[in-house]
């Protein structure tokens, strides 16, 4: 098979949000699956629309993700530019090659005559589409249409006849081509019409597979008029469904974040994203959930990507997060995690490599319970703040009867001790239990009233994170502290 060629084609008209951020993950992957070549081609036709600034957070976001290119801005490549709006003269030169062989032919109507017969059409309850009323004109027409100072648009003369799309995803979808009016290949500013530039460059790119989203379903059928007009070969192509809401209205705002940059912002991990995106809409066949990137490329198929819509499920996206979150060190969770301590100004200057180290316990304790990055702000909150506040509910439970026995037992037991890790600290709190379970103590009632001194909380972190983060002499002060409070009568 000869080289596979794939591109992600994104307007630069706003950020990358769920379903481009998929189509760009099933080329990407499509791509390095069959080691073939990735290209990233900027859509910047529509002038007044693309802006600088989604180029940037676009590309952004798609480096953010772990995906590279080997083609497209910044790094360039033989078949450049690859912004649209930097190839004009391209278009031009194949829209005047299509007119010389009458295949396509210029139209002098205006944006009000258009927008007329458009209402017309409506008005009589018929879909609008050009009525081709300048498709036959002579030479003679053109030069007085000019004298009255109008710019053609250059169209395409849409031949009448089936148009079958072979579908990788969704098998053959047939259009008629009477339903298509005469597009525009050049608009009247010389810049090229969305279908004809998307058309050119995947020609002159040797684009050989087109995946993209079930919305430019449509726009194939023409794509491949155009390239039999161009006397170019068709590339296979392949439809990813929508990515819609759970109530299964098209994704957007009331769903909640729509773009990679509100979850990269919210503390998901772009690893967790990708895994997530690819089983929107594709599956291994095998029921896993769990992959690394390099585990996807190995699994990738084009086949095996859904035609049913996809359902965003936001909390198997979090159930994903966390999953991903417990694989990483604490070494780079820790790095992970600090821009949301600071931004709370839980730590305020570059820690010292002491501070670090105790960061790094505070991080160990609160990965299993992570959902996204975000949350170790409310899990570190425990190990942060100095006082302790016990409300009723917790001065209730140190005022239980047996309380003062279980925290001198505790106290005692935990005097003995040297530095504190892990292990220690689950076997220092078995310890306490079985010599208190003697005394005819146990279960609830030996560790509520610890957890109620070391953290005035009654539920939280497991006591022996508490420990290990405290350490021990912190452990000590605040058990004295409560064992004032409940000897006080
Ligand atoms: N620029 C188009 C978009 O952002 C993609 C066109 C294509 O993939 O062919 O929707």
């Amino acid at each position: 098979m000869k080289n596979i060629r794939v591109r992600f084609a994104p307007s630069p008209t706003g950020h990358l949000h769920i379903g481009a951020s998929r189509t760009v993950l099933f080329n990407w992957l499509f791509a390095r699956s069959q080691n073939g070549v990735f290209i990233l081609r900027i859509e910047d036709t529509d002038r007044s629309r693309s802006t600088i600034e989604f180029e940037r957070s676009i590309i952004e976001d798609i480096r953010w993700l772990g995906l590279d290119w080997d083609e497209g801005p910044e790094i360039g490549g033989d078949y450049g530019p690859y912004y649209q709006s930097e190839r004009r003269e391209l278009y031009k030169e194949m829209a005047d090659k299509l007119l010389e062989k009458g295949l396509a032919y210029r139209c002098y109507c205006t944006e009000n005559e258009l927008e007329r017969s458009r209402k017309e059409a409506l008005k009589r309850g018929v879909m609008p589409k050009y009525d081709g009323r300048c498709s036959n004109l002579t030479p003679e027409d053109e030069r007085h249409l000019i004298s009255e100072g109008r710019k053609p648009t250059i169209r395409f003369r849409v031949p009448e006849r089936k148009i079958v799309v072979h579908d990788l995803i969704r098998g053959d979808v047939e259009f008629d081509s009477n339903v298509i009016g005469d597009f525009i290949l050049i608009r009247s500013d010389g810049m090229a019409g969305f279908n004809f530039a998307v058309v050119v460059d995947d020609a002159v790119m040797k684009i050989t597979h087109v995946i993209r989203g079930e919305d430019h379903l449509a726009n194939t059928a023409r794509h491949i008029l155009l390239f039999e007009a161009l006397g170019y070969p068709v590339p296979k192509v392949a439809h990813n469904s929508m990515a819609l809401g759970p109530d299964h209205a098209k994704l957007s705002k009331r769903h909640g974040a729509t773009s990679i940059g509100e979850y990269r912002k919210q503390g998901f991990l772009p690893s967790a994203l990708v895994n997530y995106l690819a089983l929107l809409g594709w599956s291994s066949g095998d029921g896993r959930e769990i992959f690394t990137l390099q585990e996807l490329i190995r699994a990738f198929s084009i086949d095996r990507i859904s035609k049913s819509p996809a359902i965003f499920d936001i909390d198997k996206l979090k159930w994903i997060n966390g999953q991903h979150i417990r694989q990483l060190s604490i070494g780079e969770l820790t790095s992970l995690v600090l821009p949301y301590l600071k931004e709370v100004s839980y730590i305020v200057s570059e820690p010292s490599s002491e501070e670090i180290a105790w960061i790094e316990k505070v991080v160990e304790a609160a990965q299993t319970n992570l959902v996204t990055l975000s949350d170790v702000t409310e899990s570190a909150k425990l190990f942060f703040e100095e006082e302790l506040d016990y409300d009723e509910d917790v001065l209730g439970v140190l005022k239980g009867e047996q309380v003062p026995m279980v925290l001198k037992t505790f106290k005692e037991t935990l005097a003995k001790e040297g530095e504190i890790d892990i292990e220690k600290a689950k076997l220092l709190l078995k310890g306490v239990a079985a010599e208190l379970k003697s005394q005819g103590i146990k279960g609830k009632e030996v560790y509520h009233p610890i957890r109620a001194a070391l953290t005035g909380k009654l539920s939280g972190h497991e006591l022996f994170y508490v420990i290990f983060v405290f350490g021990k002499d912190k452990c000590l002060k605040r058990v004295e502290e409560a064992l004032r409070i409940c000897l006080t009568p």
